[in-house]
């Protein structure tokens, strides 16, 4: 009898676990604060919450004993009209994570290669190592902008994609159209996770139509506020699209999820307001970390905004800012030592976070 490791896939066994956002009750607890005095910027989340009209649509619909529609027909109707592409070309997932996830399936072999300019969103090395294969990390500029010519000099035989968020997360700065056409041009799949495209209004969708090689991502978790209820969509090339809809799990997309898209979408302008209330937060957030003296701050295009602490403080002044019940994201590797990353949310935690970072840093 062998033991039950030893039929596990070695790959699996040895995965790096992906480092989500945990739930404020844990974050109050860890910190020994009340649960009301916690500030979540550290999931880029949506500090409005969802359009009213979610609640009210959820609350009213009666037909939770049925499965949903596995040809998710009316959310790629709805989604059509929302993405301006028609339905044949999309697919509804569990959150785009899912999308991701389906791709990397449809794509990769144990052994084969994706390339992504780093640093980046974890989540892109995380599904290419549960599907046994390798995120070759390709170093952005001193700017944080891609290095195309680095990156066509990472392709080897083995390499089946090329995947970035623009804007991207963590940096908040976005991939150009040239930028991109360069890399279309390589055949490879190209996915542009656009998870951040209605805080900034840029996209490569219309190159959807020249390109059989290109995904767009797009997902209501930051813009909509639907991050608990995983909703996003990816929009590619027909026959892709019915490829993947033929190897999704049929079910993937809950009916709570369905009902709160449509819902959100009869209320966009709504939304949209809100989300230009958290543009003109950005600005408000940006001007006023700039004025603290020995950190820097990035220029962004999304709902979130990175800053580097003093050189050897980003740790202190993290723990500091969660013992003060502001939860940001530290980040402390090569690429990004001592950098935390803030969500942009009410103008109250603006102030929270500015107050936080100057007592921590001892300038007042
Ligand atoms: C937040 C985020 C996502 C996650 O989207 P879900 O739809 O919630 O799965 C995808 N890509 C990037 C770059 C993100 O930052």
């Amino acid at each position: 009898m062998s033991e039950i490791e030893e039929l596990l896939l070695p790959h699996i066994s040895r995965l790096k676990t992906y480092q989500g956002v945990s739930p404020s009750e844990t974050l109050a607890e860890e910190a020994g604060i009340p649960l009301e005095q916690v500030i979540r910027l550290n999931g880029n989340e949506n500090p409005y919450g969802p359009s009213p009209q979610v609640a009210e649509a959820l609350g009213s619909f009666r037909d939770y004993n049925h499965y949903p529609d596995p040809a998710q027909r009316r959310l790629r109707e709805a989604l059509s009209d929302y993405l301006g592409v028609p339905e044949d070309n999309i697919v509804a997932g569990n959150g785009s994570d899912e999308i991701i996830d389906l791709l990397m399936r449809m794509f990769l072999a144990p052994g084969d290669e994706i390339i992504i300019p780093v640093p980046t969103f974890g989540m892109y090395s995380f599904s290419a190592d549960v599907a046994g294969a390798e995120a070759v990390s390709v170093p952005r500029d001193e700017n944080f902008d891609i290095d195309i010519e680095a990156i066509q000099g990472a392709i080897t035989p083995r390499t089946k994609a090329i995947f970035f968020p623009t804007p991207n997360n963590p940096t908040g700065n976005v991939v150009t159209e040239a930028q991109a056409r360069a890399l279309l041009d390589t055949g490879l799949l190209v996915v542009s996770d656009e998870a951040y495209y209605d805080f900034c209004g840029q996209t490569l969708m219309p190159l959807l139509s020249e390109y059989r090689n290109l995904v767009v991502l797009r997902t209501f978790s930051k813009w909509a506020g639907l991050a608990g209820l995983r909703i996003g969509a990816g929009a590619m090339d027909s026959e892709l699209a019915a490829t993947m809809m033929g190897m999704k799990p049929p079910y993937n997309v809950n009916l709570a999820a369905e009902i709160a898209l449509l819902a959100s979408l009869s209320d966009t302008a709504h939304l949209l307001d809100r989300v230009d209330a958290i543009v003109k937060e950005r600005g408000r957030m940006y001007r006023l970390l700039c004025e603290i003296p020995g950190i820097t701050v990035w220029p962004s295009q999304a709902n979130f905004i990175l800053c580097k602490m003093p050189d050897g403080r980003g740790l202190e002044v993290y723990e500091a800012m969660c013992r003060r019940g502001v939860f940001l994201r530290y980040f402390d590797n090569e690429l990004l030592r001592d950098y935390i990353r803030s969500s942009v949310g009410k103008p109250e935690e603006t102030d929270a976070v500015v107050a936080g970072f100057r007592a921590a840093l001892g300038v007042d």
